[in-house]
């Protein structure tokens, strides 16, 4: 049986600008920016963020 849980999660993303790699929440509440070079990398939506940039691994 599974029970109803929020999927967060943390999401490895590059960067579709630079290609820097940063961690990432899934559902987060602020834009999140690349470290780098500024370019959004995940929109709040207030629930699953909108990503905006490549995801390279999903950590649970
Ligand atoms: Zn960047």
């Amino acid at each position: 049986m599974n029970k109803e849980e929020p999927k967060s999660k943390f999401l490895k993303i590059s960067c579709s600008e630079c290609e820097n790699e940063q961690i990432i929440f899934n559902k987060p509440t602020n834009t999140v920016q690349c470290l780098d070079c500024e370019s959004t990398l995940c929109d709040p939506t207030g629930g699953m963020g909108k990503i905006q940039s490549k995801i390279e691994e999903v950590f649970r």
